[in-house]
Order: C-alpha cells, then sequence, then structure tokens
C-alpha cells in the first residue's frame, strides 16, 4: 500500500487568524491553570484532587493543540540554511533519544554519507521529532524504530519505520487532516504541520503501512547539490 498525499487543499482551509485567537486563548488558560493548581494543593480531599487532576490534564491538552496549531499558523519568515541531515539527525536523535529508550524502544540509525538540503533548521527537526513521535506511540513496549538516511536521484529520502499498530488504507488517507487523530490524548495536527513545512522544501511526504505490523514514512526533500 503506497500513498503519495498532497494535503494543500486541506492545509488551505485554516485561516493565519488563528496565531491571533490562538494567544489570546492562551492566556486565561493559564490563569486559570494556576488557580486550580492552587486549589489542587490546598486540598486533601479525594473529589477535589480527582477533578482538579482531570481539569489540569484538559488544560494540557487545549494547550498543546495550540502549540501545534500556533506552531503552524505564526506568519514568520523562514531561516532557510544549508542543512547536513547527517549531524543534524544526530542531534535530533539525541534530544528524542531517552524519550524512545524509556518507552522500552530500541533505535537503528542508517545514516552514513554527508547528505545536504536547504530547509529551516528548526523546521526541519519539528519535521523530524513529530514522525519519530508517531512512530514510539504506535509501538507497545520493545519496538523497533529504523532511520535511514539515503540519496535517491537527487533527493535526499530520510524513511522512518516504526514496528508500531499500522494503518488502513483509509486512514493513511486522512493522514494530515487537521485534528484527525485516533489517540485519546493527541491532537491531530503533528502531521498536518509535517506536510505543510515539507511541501514548503519541494517536498513530499510518503506513508507505506501494513495494519498490525508497522509504518515507514519517507520524507523525500530535494538535495543542496553543491557542498
Ligand atoms: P496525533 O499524533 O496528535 O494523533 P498526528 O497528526 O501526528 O496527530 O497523527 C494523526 C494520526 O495519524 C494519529 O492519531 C494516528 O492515527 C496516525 N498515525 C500517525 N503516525 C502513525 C504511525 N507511525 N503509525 C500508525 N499510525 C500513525
Ligand atoms: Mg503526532
Amino acid at each position: 500500500m503506497r500513498d503519495e498525499i498532497h494535503r494543500s487543499e486541506k492545509l488551505n482551509v485554516l485561516g493565519e487568524l488563528a496565531a491571533t485567537i490562538a494567544h489570546e486563548i492562551r492566556n486565561p488558560l493559564t490563569v486559570s491553570k494556576g488557580f486550580i493548581q492552587l486549589i489542587k494543593s490546598r486540598s486533601n480531599n479525594d473529589i477535589d484532587l480527582k477533578y482538579s487532576t482531570l481539569a489540569l490534564e484538559e488544560i494540557d491538552r487545549a494547550e498543546s493543540i495550540i502549540s501545534e496549531y500556533l506552531m503552524y499558523a505564526k506568519p514568520q519568515a523562514d531561516k532557510i540554511e544549508k542543512v547536513n541531515v547527517k549531524e543534524h539527525l544526530n542531534a535530533v536523535l539525541k534530544i528524542i533519544e531517552s524519550y524512545i529508550i524509556s518507552h522500552g524502544h530500541t533505535v537503528i540509525h542508517n545514516n552514513e554519507d554527508d547528505l545536504y538540503i536547504h530547509a529551516d533548521a528548526k523546521k526541519f527537526t519539528q519535521v523530524m521529532i513529530n514522525l519519530i513521535k508517531n512512530a514510539v506511540e504506535a509501538m507497545e513496549q520493545d519496538g523497533q524504530l529504523t532511520i535511514n538516511v539515503y540519496a535517491s536521484n537527487n533527493q535526499v529520502v530520510i524513511d522512518i519505520i516504526d514496528t508500531g499498530v499500522g494503518m488502513t488504507k483509509d486512514q493513511i488517507s486522512r493522514l494530515g487532516v487537521p485534528f484527525y487523530s485516533t489517540k485519546d490524548k493527541g491532537t491531530g495536527l503533528g502531521l498536518m504541520v509535517c506536510f505543510r513545512i515539507v511541501e514548503a522544501l519541494n517536498g513530499k511526504i510518503q506513508a507505506e503501512s501494513t495494519k498490525g505490523l508497522g509504518t515507514k514514512f519517507s520524507v523525500v526533500i530535494p538535495s543542496a547539490l553543491e557542498k
């Protein structure tokens, strides 16, 4: 099952007004969170503790929707530079490795050559972290995360492969649709952000998956040829 995913039509639905609205919502949330934490710390009543914990979890969820959405909506100029994909992924893995290992998974990183792309390094990091996080979340204990980086037809390909729950063709076709999530605490915004960032680099993200066996996401970005 192999699908190339074009998301631009779906992305256009979301306006830039979102950034302003998100800021306005974030402030009252922060204030409410502070008061609920205060109530929680002062109470020794089980029911109060239970409800304040639930309320805090819901506020965290709202906050993560806003952060992921803001990331996408914020009108900011890209800082395009030449990125050494190997060095970059080594750095990303340093940040996220303990998260992967703490979930009981192992990582294999096959990345031999120095390959270069033109990208905004921070946004490229965001793409890698979102895809790796999804891979980790898709796997039960003892999963295997494999990252392969190689060149193909003047493009750099980064495969992120997991041994997780996998997806049906129908699920693959929904990837990147805002708020599409199958997770209790998911935002359904991570992939939308990834698609948008990679499309802006004239690249693409492909997904191949088998339900119950695992998934491969391939990020394909034009090479920056000269060293
Ligand atoms: P979220 O992670 O918050 O749910 P995403 O946009 O990152 O939002 O992903 C959307 C959905 O795509 C997920 O809820 C999941 O159903 C599916 N998905 C993404 N990556 C994978 C993966 N590696 N394996 C299986 N399903 C995945
Ligand atoms: Mg995600």
